[in-house]
């Protein structure tokens, strides 16, 4: 599969823990991440990673296309609740475009365990 993951800035740790406890089912799939959170987690986890520009420059925008071209089957973006972002309107669009396009979007810690243990389960049951 191929998996899109973004964490703004507050959420970057979130991020990497996640990508550490579930490495193994992440090394399994493709992975794509906006520029800092991928380099973050390639740095942390030795994990391989498609680099996108960072969400600011216009990652969140490349994301945005991916999943309008239906190129992405899953999106893990830890947003940050609390602090208001530069880069908002590009934010709206990928999460509008998930809508649009039915692709499964975690925007929280809790929901993506929840998507990555499917995707152990699933991996578990084809093995
Ligand atoms: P970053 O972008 O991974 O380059 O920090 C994330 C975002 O803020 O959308």
């Amino acid at each position: 599969m191929k998996i899109a993951l973004i964490a703004h800035d507050k959420m970057k740790n979130e991020m990497i823990n996640l990508a550490k406890e579930y490495r193994e089912i992440l090394n399994q799939n493709t992975l794509y991440a906006t520029g800092t959170t991928g380099a973050l987690i390639i740095a942390n986890t030795g994990l391989q990673v498609n680099l996108l520009k960072s969400g600011p420059l216009g990652g969140d925008q490349q994301v945005g296309s991916m999943i309008a071209d239906n190129l992405l089957d899953l999106v893990i973006f830890l947003r940050d609740p609390l602090t208001s972002q530069p880069h908002e309107p590009d934010i709206s669009a990928l999460l509008r475009l998930c809508d649009v396009t039915k692709t499964p979007l975690a925007t929280n810690l809790s929901s993506a365990k929840i998507m990555l243990h499917y995707l152990e389960d699933i991996n578990k049951k084809e093995n």
